[in-house]
């Protein structure tokens, strides 16, 4: 079936790719790959895709979910960079993916009477201006500081002296990406996960590359793939597979932590987003889903395991010291019931410049005949750097031209029919025989595929039900994480498939023996082989979860208790 990634089909996937040749190989399934995937597939080439553990593990599942021109760039007189991200957040949010990335109002406090409000103002006539002549979300607004507080009464009110509001877009990243890398298999890009290339395949007189040697992380076989051109969309782990490939490249990249702190809406009282300054960059509290707030971010040099970057009991407090600049209840770590952390890939600059000054605008390098590589830039352009990415790598390729990218057509899978889905949300819910609520949350996550989740219900009633009590999740979405969306294990559908390991005060850990029984139905484990995969998430899920135990002098958080398995 087109753009179904699933555990069956993952060997004769492999065996494909091992008798290629390809066209394009990608290394990496993060959003530059998974895009770039797209971008190659979608113009008729043969591709492949090998991502080292899950679609969206690393940077990709861990960034503010924001979907933006980034205002602050423009402080840095980064034009070039908002334009082209207004244009491509207006691109996802009216046409490409109207199901995922939907526009947030974020409420921007004033505090200098006199100077800010111009200053700030000035800034979002040219933010606005900047977008496209079709506007799919609203013009920016004033505020008096009254306004504020109608719309954030958990705001200081000494000293505010109104505010600015103005709309960007939010998306869920992880199934973002997981979306563009079914929709490049929908187009026949053949993907793969927890296969990684270990090494570059060099032509006989070594000058160009020729492919890459994939080991196959689940069995540790190893096989060679033969392609036209390997493309590295590999974020921070962009040198070390320079380095294994024994290349050069024109640029490093520089790891820089970002951390997110979770809590619950009653923690903050506000019916929008908020933007706030730092002495180094801004703070964001943004609203996820109908229970939640993230709020984040930190931005620090990181030099530890590119994997599990940590975040500290230090980070969290930074988070909450800047939160409570602002709030009239300040907020503690007992408000905090998830945290993350994320490894910006940073195109790096001489020695000694801040990660805050460095450009967030994406480098392509094509160092070697048969490589390109490209790094930095944002989620919000991914689709730019893929189509970047993929024209330096065909650029090289002799014979018919290759077509121009064509993904700025290309609606998602989920996309397309989604307005009459939605319409059909009641009618739905009663073919179905489940609550119009739970179908209402299905679409936002699934657009028009929404029947093919529900499918599941109608094979086995008992996937109709909640995954964990207070959370929107089906069970059918763990069914349906591992017949149509590629999961291959407890980890990759409570992190990225659902959200339950930032979402939920145990990190999903309680939710864990049923996503096992679930996935283990269909995937055939056993009872040895289930508890060893619930074992491993809980062991994931308290790493990610350390920060929140670290000692600084402050009262331990409720998570640290509630990481065991229940019986
Ligand atoms: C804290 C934070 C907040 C952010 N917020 C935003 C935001 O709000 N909006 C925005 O637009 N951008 C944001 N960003 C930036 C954005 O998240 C990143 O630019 C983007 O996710 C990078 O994607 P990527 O595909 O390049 O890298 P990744 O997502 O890291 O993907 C690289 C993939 O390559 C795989 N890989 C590595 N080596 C190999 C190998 N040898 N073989 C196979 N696979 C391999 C890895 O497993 C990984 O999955 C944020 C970033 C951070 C850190």
């Amino acid at each position: 079936m087109p753009g179904v990634l699933d555990a069956t089909s993952r060997n004769d996937a492999l065996r494909k790719m091992a008798n290629g040749p390809l066209d394009i190989l990608v290394v990496g399934g993060g959003i530059t790959g998974a895009g770039a995937a797209l971008d190659a597939a979608s113009r008729g080439l043969r591709v492949g895709l090998v991502e080292s553990r899950d679609l969206a593990a690393g940077t990709s599942s861990r960034s503010s979910k924001l979907i933006h021109g980034g205002l602050r760039y423009l402080e840095q007189r980064d034009f070039k960079l908002v334009r082209e991200a207004l244009r491509e957040r207006d691109l996802l949010v009216s046409k490409l993916a109207p199901h995922l990335v939907r526009p947030l109002p974020f409420l921007y406090p004033l505090y200098k009477k006199v100077v800010e409000r111009p200053y700030v103002g000035a800034g979002l006539v040219l933010y606005d201006a900047m977008e496209g002549t079709k506007r799919p979300v609203p013009h920016h607004r004033h505020l008096t500081a009254r306004g504020a507080l109608g719309r954030a009464p958990a705001l200081r009110p000494e000293r505010l002296a109104g505010a600015m509001v103005y709309y960007d877009a939010q998306v869920d990243d992880a199934r973002h990406t997981l979306t563009v890398a079914r929709t490049a298999a929908a187009h026949e890009a053949i993907i793969v996960t927890r296969a990684s290339a270990t090494e570059l395949l060099r032509s006989a007189d070594g000058t160009r590359v020729t492919g890459a040697r994939v080991r196959d992380e689940e069995t540790g076989r190893t096989l060679d793939v033969a392609a036209r051109a390997v493309v590295v969309c590999a974020g921070v782990w962009t040198d070390p597979v320079h380095e294994a490939g024994g290349v050069r490249a024109g640029y490093q990249v520089r790891m820089s932590k970002g951390v997110h702190l979770v809590m619950p809406r009653s923690a903050i009282d506000a019916s929008t987003g908020m933007i706030i300054r730092t002495e180094k960059s801004v703070l964001f509290f943004i609203p996820w889903g109908d229970d939640r707030w993230i709020v984040g971010t930190t931005d620090t040099d990181w030099t530890g395991d590119r994997a599990e970057p940590a975040a500290t009991g230090e980070d969290v407090d930074y988070i909450l010291a800047q939160a409570n600049r602002v709030l009239e209840k300040p907020l503690t770590r007992s408000d905090v019931t998830g945290v993350y952390a994320g490894l910006r890939p940073l195109v790096a600059a001489a020695e000694g410049t801040p990660t805050t000054k460095l450009s967030r605008e994406h480098v392509v390098d094509a160092p070697v005949p048969g490589l390109v590589s490209i790094a930095g830039g944002k989620f919000t352009t991914y689709r730019l750097m893929a189509r970047d990415v993929i024209d330096a790598a065909v650029a090289g390729f002799e014979g018919e031209p290759v077509p121009e990218s064509v993904t700025d057509q290309l609606p998602l899978l989920g996309a397309d029919g989604l307005p009459a889905v939605r319409a059909s949300a009641r009618r739905i819910a009663e073919d179905y025989d489940v609550p119009t609520d739970a179908v209402e949350h299905l679409i936002t996550r699934y657009g028009s595929l929404v029947t093919e989740v529900l499918g599941h219900i109608r094979r086995d009633r008992s996937l109709s039900g909640r995954l964990a009590d207070g959370y929107p999740y089906l069970r059918a979405e763990v069914a349906y994480a591992v017949s149509h969306e590629g999961a291959l294990h407890v980890e990759d559908v409570l992190a990225r498939r659902v959200r339950l390991l930032i979402e939920s005060p145990d990190a999903g850990v309680s939710a864990a023996p049923e996503v096992g029984a679930i996935m283990g139905s269909l995937l055939g484990w056993g009872r040895r082989r289930r508890a060893a995969e619930v074992r491993r998430y809980v062991e994931f899920a308290e790493t990610s979860a350390e920060a929140l135990r670290s000692p600084a002098g402050l009262p331990p958080a409720p998570a640290a208790g509630k990481l065991a398995v229940p019986a």
